[in-house]
């Protein structure tokens, strides 16, 4: 008697997600056991892969990324030095970042950017580390992650004067532009990141990013500690949070998470050089 076998799940209906910006890092996350419980939170929450930041504490943001990245095989690291610490740019900071660039677990160069908002560094100083990190990303032939806050265009400008755009690619993290904004910089040829921002009651110009995007330029990320998505607001951020941004994404979008998490861990495994 044959007896018909019982519906399997499909294997990719709850596919895992890219975390691909978080500051999971100790001294911002406690010690090293805090660390690792972070992640496992992610992990429990669904991300599969984590890209942890070196970069945004200091000129020497690496190591402690790297640090996590040597500790986990789904975490990954990245070299850069924050727009706010431009103000240390010199020939010590860029060799020990093209050392770093090299190590097989740094996967872009980044993040690096214009930040006119706070202002933490002198704006020239903040222009020539950009510029210098552009070369230096397509030089070892990996991406660069991007920080742009209310640079109006310039960092985009300073990309294009750099052939960041011939390289491995750019990732807008964070994107918090307009639609006109979205399109240019998918024009000249960037991913864009969405964070937390995206399920803010006062997003409704973000959220139109959101559902116009191209699906094969968008990633997601938590930007932990920062931007806590809605209902977790107020709160230190963490990549367990991360589904509250893809529900929004996906809401946006008028489609299932599902295909939106698929999507975006392909874009980012492309992106840094990972399998998918
Ligand atoms: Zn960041």
């Amino acid at each position: 008697m044959s007896r018909a076998a019982a519906p399997q799940p499909r294997q990719d209906e709850n596919p895992r997600l890219f975390e691909t910006h978080c500051h999971v890092v100790e001294g911002v996350f406690g010690d090293a056991d805090q660390v690792d419980a972070t992640l496992e939170r992610g992990r429990q929450a669904g991300v599969g892969r984590f890209l942890v930041i070196g970069s945004g504490y200091g000129a020497d943001s690496v190591a402690p990324a790297l640090q996590v990245a040597r500790r986990h095989a789904d975490v990954w690291a990245t070299a850069g030095l924050h727009p706010h610490d431009a103000r240390h740019w010199g020939p010590a900071v860029e060799a020990a970042l093209r050392a770093a660039a090299a190590d097989p677990r740094v996967v872009a160069v980044g993040e690096a950017g214009l930040d006119f908002y706070y202002d933490q560094s002198p704006r020239p100083a903040q222009r020539e580390a950009l510029a210098a990190q552009a070369a230096l990303a397509r030089q070892v032939g990996k991406p660069l992650v991007v920080h742009d806050r209310d640079s109006a265009g310039e960092v985009l400008d300073i990309l294009r004067a750099e052939g960041a755009f011939d390289g491995a690619g750019v990732l807008w993290h964070c994107f918090t532009g307009d639609v006109e904004m979205m399109r240019a910089v998918v024009d000249a040829g960037a991913c864009l990141s969405l964070s937390g921002i995206v399920t803010f009651g006062s997003a409704d110009a973000l959220r139109q990013v959101a559902a116009q995007a191209p699906l094969d330029r968008l990633l997601i990320e938590t930007d932990s500690p920062w931007l806590a998505p809605v209902p977790h607001r107020g709160k230190r951020n963490e990549p367990a949070f991360l589904p509250h941004v893809l529900q929004q994404v996906a809401r946006c979008r008028g489609v299932e998470p599902a295909q939106v998490a698929r999507a975006t861990w392909d874009n980012a495994c492309r992106l840094f050089g990972l399998p998918a």
